[in-house]
């Protein structure tokens, strides 16, 4: 960029968990790649020490590009919260009660704002805000197309018997027909959440954004048109909602170096990888339900017993707890101390932090146990690594359709939601043969990431994007 043309400057606002923070910060790491300068408002405190770990490794990669601004939170009166609720979801809560503190933020910054991108969480809480700051405004949504599809027309099939006003539950039917989609969503893969009689905040934050998206500039999504076309066709065709905003399909989103979590720190998990170097090629299965999901204890013995008969070792990463803070029990005392030393002759266990991206790149590696965070499938894509999704909960079953339809994984839909019932191990040790003996699984897997790699390459559809939309931001300034 010559001195005279303006600065194009781009603030991201994260919300709560790895899944919301790893998509944000790989947005932002394509804005500095293409000389943008980059704020990013971190809400404090974060809900998990994984979260804090990254976003001090991310400033502290780029020291000079990119302005880290606090924005301190406000608990919200404890007597208001429902009990047990999912801390991440909690954060959520206390983010869209805070968002009088953003705006400040927002207007005192010294250079101009092109563009500011925050968490589609928080849609309902920012537009009330976004009109005054005189730049455009955009989310990034951090899962798959085809649910940001069925978070849009929601509101449509909702409005479609305005007089009857009814209950997500009715109006989801036995099935959600989305225009312009081949196959529809089935009412067993809507979010648990979303159907349960009465009302709930997390129906009411889906319906209320729903009806906002019209209002925003313009979507980030992490997904490209061979994974997604058709989702991503319908959505910028205006067959799913009209009026909607383009929808940008910019991934997958590349994992950066900053993310490198050995970097620099001792004690680190870098003799997993020294294990993964004694492996044979394509022999190990890696397992993991991602950063926020804990392994329930009905279903951890059963999860052992499958691993040590699939016939394939493995590399298992275990959580107990659903925020890592609070992670306190060791794996003996779950699993007892005959079944541990029976898994640590078969494969290794873990219950830390992994480099989830090293893991999946490694050559050892031949198949992935999911839950089907969209993070952890797009990584897998990027890999050409075959996936066997296993939904816990939230938006699981609608990527696990995508992850399906797209030829790179497969789906034991029979065992329903996680938490639904306790899968037995011989089920569990079935379903990962027939992913790592599945041939045309590994072909479709390597074709997808070839197409990966083609969208994110110099004249790619990233690229593409992104260019043009610095360029408007540019004419705008
Ligand atoms: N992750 C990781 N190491 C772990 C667990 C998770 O690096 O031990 C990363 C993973 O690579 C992904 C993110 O954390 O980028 C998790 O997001 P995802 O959408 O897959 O699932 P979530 O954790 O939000 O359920
Ligand atoms: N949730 C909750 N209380 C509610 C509704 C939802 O704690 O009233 C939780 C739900 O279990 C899920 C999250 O909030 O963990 C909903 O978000 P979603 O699954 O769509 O997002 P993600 O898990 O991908 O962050």
């Amino acid at each position: 960029m010559s001195a005279s043309e303006p600065v194009v400057h781009v603030a991201l606002l994260p919300s709560a968990g790895m899944g919301h923070l790893n998509p944000c910060l790989r947005l932002a790491a394509v804005f500095l790649r293409y000389g943008c300068k980059v704020t990013l408002i971190t809400p404090r405190p974060t809900v998990s020490i994984a979260e804090s770990n990254l976003i001090s490794r991310f400033c502290s990669f780029f020291p000079h590009q990119v302005t880290q601004i606090d924005f301190n939170l406000i608990p919200l009166d404890p007597t208001t919260v429902a009990p047990n609720i999912d801390p991440f979801y909690l954060q959520f809560q206390t983010i869209r009660h805070s968002i009088h503190l953003l705006y400040p933020i927002l207007s005192s910054l010294t250079t101009p704002l092109s563009a500011f991108i925050y968490n589609v969480s928080l849609i309902s809480a920012v537009v009330t805000i976004s009109e005054k700051l005189f730049c455009p405004s955009y989310i990034y949504f951090p899962t798959a197309a085809r649910m940001f599809s069925f978070t849009a027309y929601v509101s449509v099939l909702a409005d479609s018997d305005p007089a009857a006003q009814p209950h997500p539950s009715a109006f989801i039917g036995d099935a959600v027909q989305i225009p312009g989609f081949t196959s529809p969503i089935p009412r067993s893969s809507v979010p648990t959440a979303f159907l349960l009689q009465g009302s709930n905040s997390f129906q009411r934050m889906i319906m209320e954004d729903s009806r906002k998206l019209t209002k925003l500039d313009g979507v980030f999504i992490n997904s490209f048109e061979e994974l997604e076309g058709e989702a991503l066709a319908a959505l910028n065709e205006g067959k799913v909602v009209r009026g909607l905003p383009p929808v940008y399909g910019i991934g997958p989103l590349m994992p950066c170096e900053f993310e490198n979590v050995d970097q620099g720190q001792k004690g680190g998990m870098s003799w997993v990888l020294e294990w993964l170097d004694e492996q044979a090629e394509g022999s190990v299965v890696y397992v993991s339900l991602g950063s926020r999901t804990e392994t329930r204890k009905e279903q951890i013995k059963d999860m052992a017993l499958g691993l040590i008969e699939c016939g394939y070792s493995f590399l298992w990463v275990v959580k107990l707890k659903r925020v890592d803070r609070e992670e306190e029990e060791g794996l003996e005392d779950v699993l007892g101390s005959e079944l541990m030393s029976k898994v640590r002759e078969k494969g290794v266990i873990v219950k830390e932090f992994v480099d989830q991206m090293k893991i999946l790149g490694h050559p050892a590696v031949g198949g992935f146990v999911s839950h089907g965070g969209w993070n952890s499938i797009t990584e897998t894509v990027w890999e050409g690594v075959p996936i066997l999704t296993w939904p816990q909960h939230g938006d699981q079953k609608m990527t696990a359709e995508a992850i399906r339809m797209s030829g790179v994984g497969i789906w034991a839909d029979e065992w329903g939601w996680g938490t639904e019932k306790v899968v037995k191990g011989k089920e569990i040790a079935k379903k990962i043969k027939e992913m790592m003996s599945n041939e045309s699984l590994r072909v479709k897997a390597g074709e997808m990431k070839e197409a990966a790699k083609k969208a994110c390459v110099v004249g790619g559809s990233c690229e593409v994007i992104i260019k043009r939309l610095i360029e408007e931001w540019k004419k705008n300034a």
